[in-house]
C-alpha cells in the first residue's frame, strides 16, 4: 500500500439496495472522497451487475482510493432490469444483512493488517440497514446512521411504536381506516401541528401486528440510537420543528448535511470523481436532454415517479389524458414496469394528440432534466430524492404521493413549504388536467405562489450548502468527529 493510502481515513459506504438509497449513498461517499476518504461502496450484487449493464462494463472500477465492493441481498440471483419487490428485498436482507457486513468488515479489517487498504475509520450505513450497523457496532467500529429520507418522514415513523402501543395499529379490520380517521389530527407530537393520521408514512396502514412493514421501521428507528451520530438529507431551515423533536428523543447527535446536490458542488467540476462515480441502476435515455433543449423556457411540464411506483392501466390511462387535454409540453418517464405485470401501452388517439409536444422516455438523468430551463414543474410520487432534486432546482411539484413517507412530504410541500399541489390517489384526467395547467401557465393564485416559493427555498438550499451555511458546517462537524480518533 502506498503512504498516501496509508494516512487516509477509510469509511465504509452502505447503501439500503434500492436506486433512492444509492443515489444519496454515493453522493455522500463523493464528498467524503473529496475530503480525503479511502471509500469502500457496498452494492448488492444485483445492483451491482445492474449497474454495470446499464452504464458499461468499467462504470464500477472507481478510483485508487474508490473501491466497489458487494454483499448479497439474499434473494434468488436475477438478471431483471426491474425494481425488486420491496418488502421481499427487506425481509431478505432482514436475514442475510448481519452475517453478509461482518464477514465483509472483517475482510476489509484483515486486508487493512496485510496493507492492502487503511483500516476502517467508520461505517456509514443506510439509516434502514441497522443490520449493517450491528455488524460494525460488534467489531468496535463507529456508526454513521444516514437517513436518506425527509426529517418530517422521520418524525412520523418514529411514531409507529407510540401508534401500537396506544392500540390504533393494528386495525381491527380494513374497515377502521376511514376517511374520518385518516383526517383526524395527530396532535401529541410536541412541535408539530400539521399532519393528520394520513399524513403518517403509510405502512402503519395494517391488521396484521406482525406486518413486515411495519415491525421493520419500528426496529430501524430504535437501532439508531445505536449509532455514533445520525445524518439527513435536509436542511435547518427547512424543517426545524421536525428536527427540533428529533433531538429530543435521541441520544446521538443529529446533523442535517443536506441538500446533498447543492452540497456536492462545492466539490470543483473538474474533480475526477465528478464524471467517473455514478449511481444509476437504470439506462438513461439522453435523446429527452437535447429535445429539452429545442423548447421554450418553463414550458415543458416534466412527470416522473421513481424507481418503484407502480401504477395501474387505469391510472396510467387518467395520467395521459390529462397531460393531454392539458395541451402543456411534456416529458413523462415511463419505466417498463411501471404497471404492474403489464407492458405500457398507449393508444394512437394518445399518441396522435400528443405528437410533437409530448415526449415519453424510460429513464433520464433527473438531476438534469429539473435543471433544464426549459422544465417548468414537475409531477412526482414525493420520493425524497426527487423532492430535494426538485427543491436544488427550484421547481414547483404536483404530489402524487405512491407509499411510505411519500404522504408526510406531501403534506409538508403543500401546507408547510408552499412549494406543492396534491392530486388525489384516485387519478382523474380533469384534475391532472387542471393542476398541469396552474403550474405551467399560472392560473391560479396557488400556482404562481408555488413558483415563487419554490424559488425562494432554492436560494436558502444554497445559502445552507455555501462554505459558512448550516449543512456546509455540519458537514465539517461530521468530519471532525469521525476524525477525532484518526491517527
Ligand atoms: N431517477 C432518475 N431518473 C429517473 C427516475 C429517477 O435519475 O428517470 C432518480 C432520481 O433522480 C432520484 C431517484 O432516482 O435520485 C429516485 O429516488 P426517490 O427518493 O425520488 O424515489 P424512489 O425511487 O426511492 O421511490
Amino acid at each position: 500500500m502506498g503512504s498516501i493510502s496509508e494516512q487516509k481515513p477509510h469509511a465504509v459506504m452502505i447503501p439500503y439496495p434500492a436506486q433512492g438509497h444509492v443515489n444519496p449513498m454515493t453522493k455522500l461517499a463523493k464528498l467524503l472522497y473529496s475530503k480525503g476518504f479511502h471509500i469502500t461502496f457496498v452494492n448488492s450484487e444485483f445492483n451491482h451487475k445492474r449497474s454495470l449493464r446499464s452504464r458499461g462494463p468499467h462504470a464500477l472500477d472507481g478510483l485508487p482510493n474508490f473501491r466497489y465492493e458487494t454483499i448479497p441481498d439474499g434473494l434468488p440471483p436475477s438478471d431483471a432490469d426491474a425494481t425488486q419487490h420491496i418488502p421481499s428485498l427487506g425481509q431478505s436482507i432482514r436475514n442475510t444483512c448481519f452475517d453478509a457486513s461482518l464477514k465483509l468488515l472483517r475482510r476489509l479489517q484483515s486486508s487493512a493488517s496485510a496493507g492492502h487498504a487503511p483500516p476502517v475509520t467508520c461505517v456509514v450505513c443506510d439509516g434502514v440497514m441497522s443490520y449493517s450497523l450491528k455488524a460494525a457496532n460488534a467489531l468496535g467500529i463507529p456508526t454513521v446512521s444516514f437517513w436518506t429520507a425527509s426529517a418530517c418522514g422521520f418524525v412520523g415513523y418514529a411514531q409507529y411504536r407510540y401508534l401500537v402501543d396506544q392500540g390504533h395499529v393494528p386495525f381491527k379490520d380494513e374497515s377502521y381506516v376511514t376517511n374520518e380517521f385518516l383526517d383526524k389530527k395527530v396532535d401529541w407530537i410536541p412541535g408539530i401541528d400539521k399532519l393528520r393520521f394520513r399524513d403518517i408514512p403509510s405502512f402503519f396502514r395494517t391488521t396484521d401486528r406482525d406486518d413486515f412493514m411495519l415491525n421493520h421501521f419500528i426496529e430501524e428507528l430504535e437501532a439508531a440510537h445505536e449509532a455514533t451520530m445520525i445524518i439527513i438529507n435536509t436542511f435547518d431551515e427547512f424543517d426545524q420543528s421536525s428536527l427540533q423533536y428529533l433531538s429530543s428523543i435521541y441520544s446521538p447527535p443529529i446533523f442535517t448535511i443536506g441538500p446533498l446536490p447543492l452540497l456536492l458542488q462545492q466539490i470543483p467540476h473538474n474533480h475526477s470523481l465528478m464524471s467517473s462515480i455514478g449511481s444509476n441502476l437504470w439506462k438513461e435515455d439522453t435523446h429527452c436532454l437535447q429535445w429539452l433543449d429545442s423548447q421554450e423556457s418553463s414550458s415543458v411540464f416534466y412527470v416522473n415517479y421513481g424507481s418503484i411506483t407502480t401504477v395501474t392501466s387505469d391510472q396510467l390511462t387518467e395520467f395521459a389524458w390529462g397531460l393531454a387535454t392539458s395541451k402543456c409540453r411534456f416529458l413523462w418517464v415511463v419505466r417498463p414496469d411501471l404497471v404492474e405485470g403489464r407492458s405500457v401501452i398507449f393508444s394512437k388517439e394518445f399518441k396522435e394528440e400528443t405528437e410533437g409536444r409530448g415526449l415519453i422516455v424510460s429513464w433520464c438523468s433527473q438531476e438534469q432534466v429539473l435543471n433544464h430551463p426549459a422544465v417548468g414543474g414537475f409531477l412526482t410520487h414525493c420520493g425524497w430524492n426527487s423532492m430535494t432534486e426538485s427543491l436544488c432546482a427550484g421547481k414547483p411539484v404536483v404530489c402524487w404521493p405512491f407509499f411510505a413517507e411519500q404522504q408526510t412530504n406531501c403534506r409538508y410541500a403543500c401546507v408547510e413549504w408552499g412549494i406543492g399541489m396534491e392530486v388525489g390517489p384516485v387519478v382523474e384526467r380533469e384534475e391532472v388536467r387542471r393542476v398541469v395547467v396552474e403550474v405551467m401557465e399560472g392560473s391560479s393564485e396557488k400556482g404562481r405562489e408555488m413558483k415563487e416559493k419554490a424559488l425562494e427555498w432554492k436560494k436558502k438550499a444554497e445559502a445552507a450548502t455555501r462554505p459558512g451555511g448550516s449543512s456546509y458546517q455540519n458537514l465539517e462537524k461530521v468530519l471532525d468527529m469521525l476524525l477525532k480518533n484518526f491517527n
